[in-house]
């Protein structure tokens, strides 16, 4: 575990030399003393990452030369897999299968970027048709400039990747601040990049708070783009700051995403994915289908069947062999999430099964998988995030009211549909006003496909060719070939006296 941020290739103590408590959820242990950057440090790694931009010339290198970075940090990253991944789940409490799974997704996520670097090579340049014979112009790809990128708690390397990797691949230069719950794998992250020798300021990584590191971050005018992921009230200041200063920006924030269940379904299959779609991560995914609506033919047996495989899941530490759900992040989180369940109850909710702290837990921030039914439609546990294992669950008679019922909402992140009528599927997944559509699933996810939100869930797109776009901006070069000049101002007849 490391206790310096990484800036400008070298591991520094904090200017002023604050840390921070680094906790593991499983136990309420204290497991190390993480760097408490501030402005000061910021301003290092931004100065840092500009040089690395203005003058050291990782913009100006081929593709093919950056993708061999990348790469490298891929190979980086899977030769300490496990190591890493244990560091996640002690600090994040994520079963160690999952945190296993994400440090080789971050991996893949590094060498699906470094093609797209090495393609870069060959079609940053466009050629353009004009009109007019005496031009010729094209469309030319450049990296934006140094690039912000903050990122939350539940993925934290897997977070980093989606940032760093596009963001590199560009040509673009990093200024990465991780979420302070989960600061370990960012900058097992860095040392990774220094062991590849990746050139001093392409990549910084500094720890703390948001309200200090990450509002220095959003604020910096040496800043060129944020990317942020996080939630809503944040994403919004985000998107405050960046108007200030017209910096480029994408966000991904929450989501309240609905799961449509139609009565053709098979309910096995269904239960496996509801539960995949909601207690996958502790429930603590922005995509989390938090919202499911079943039809009434086969609402009753579907739930009965939910309620008794929940019952059934394993609770524990996320180092435990053959437990599938881990303590949430943090206290504050713990608190948020029990918070939300009573404020259901109060509503005139039911609680199917869940809804507290499980038995034989004297540590940990653990909380029960919960389903909740009768919730009403005008309250907080049906309309908004809450970012925990906890399902609210309502039948629908039609696919006009299942379709409605899905689509109110202010989020926009996510929606899946099951049917085993596919004409069905696909009309439901196009009246769905979400960046990310399932049929016959919820949650897989692959760094080719698109990412991102419609409506208050976000801004932009994360993976695949559009995650480098993000990092990419357009320049025309347009050339006068003709023979003789515009001739607007001195004629052409002119010229020849
Ligand atoms: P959560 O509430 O789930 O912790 P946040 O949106 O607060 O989610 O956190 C996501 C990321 O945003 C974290 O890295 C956090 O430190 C950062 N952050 C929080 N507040 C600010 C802020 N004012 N400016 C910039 N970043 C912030």
């Amino acid at each position: 575990m490391r206790s310096e941020l990484y800036i400008d290739g070298k591991w520094l103590k904090p200017l002023k030399g604050g840390t921070f408590d680094v906790v593991n959820p499983a136990t309420e242990e204290v497991i190390h003393k993480a760097p408490a950057a501030t402005a000061d440090d910021v301003d290092l790694a931004v100065a840092a990452a500009r040089r690395a931009f203005d003058k050291d010339g990782w913009p100006r290198f081929s593709g093919v030369e950056r993708a061999a970075y990348l790469r490298a940090i891929a190979d980086g990253i899977r030769n300490r897999q496990a190591e890493i991944a244990r560091l996640e789940v002690i600090d994040n409490g994520k079963p160690f299968p999952e945190a296993d799974w994400d440090v080789a997704d971050a991996a893949g996520c590094f060498d699906f970027y470094a093609g797209l670097a090495e393609q870069l090579d060959n079609n940053v340049e466009e050629p353009i048709a004009l009109p007019d014979a005496r031009f010729t112009s094209k469309a030319v790809r450049e990296p934006i400039g140094v690039a912000g990128a903050i990122i939350p708690w539940n993925y934290p390397l897997l977070m980093a990747a989606w940032k760093v990797a596009p963001a590199l691949a560009a040509g673009c230069t990093v200024v990465l601040k991780p979420a302070e719950q989960t600061s370990l794998s960012a900058l097992e992250l860095a040392a990774i990049a220094d062991e590849v020798n990746l050139p001093a300021g392409v990549l910084n990584v500094v720890t703390g708070a948001g309200t200090v590191v990450g509002q220095a971050i959003i604020d910096h005018k040496g800043v060129d783009k944020l990317a942020f992921t996080g939630s809503g009230p944040v994403g919004s200041k985000i998107m405050a700051a960046a108007a200030r200063d017209i910096k480029r920006v994408s966000l991904e924030l929450g989501g309240k995403s609905p799961f449509v269940v139609f009565d053709d379904a098979d309910i096995e299959e269904a239960v496996e994915w509801i539960m995949f779609g909601i207690f996958w991560n502790q429930g603590q995914v922005c995509s989390a289908t938090s919202r499911v609506l079943v039809q009434d033919g086969i609402y009753a047996r579907l739930l009965q069947r939910l309620v008794e495989e929940t019952k059934r899941i394993t609770i524990g530490n996320g180092l435990d062999d053959s437990i599938l759900l881990g303590p949430l992040v943090s206290k504050r989180q713990y608190d948020q999430v029990l918070g939300a369940v009573e404020r259901a109850r109060s509503a005139g909710a039911t609680i199917a099964c869940g809804g507290g702290r499980p038995e034989g837990f004297d540590k940990g921030y653990y909380v029960e998988p919960t389903i909740l039914t009768n919730v009403p439609l005008d309250s907080d546990a049906w309309r908004e995030e809450i970012f925990g294992p906890v399902v609210c669950i309502r039948p629908f008679a039609s696919e006009e009211e299942a379709v409605a019922l899905a689509n109110d909402s202010r989020f926009g992140l996510a929606a899946a549909v099951m049917s085993r009528d596919e004409v069905r599927a696909e009309r439901v997944a196009a009246a769905f006003r979400a960046g990310i559509v399932w049929i016959n699933c919820s949650q897989p996810t692959f760094t080719e496909a698109p990412w991102g939100g419609y409506k208050e869930s976000g801004i932009g797109r994360e993976l695949g060719r559009w995650g480098l776009e993000n990092y990419l901006e357009t320049k025309q070069i347009t050339r006068f070939v003709g023979e003789e000049p515009w001739g607007w101002y001195i004629k052409p007849a002119e010229t020849t006296r």
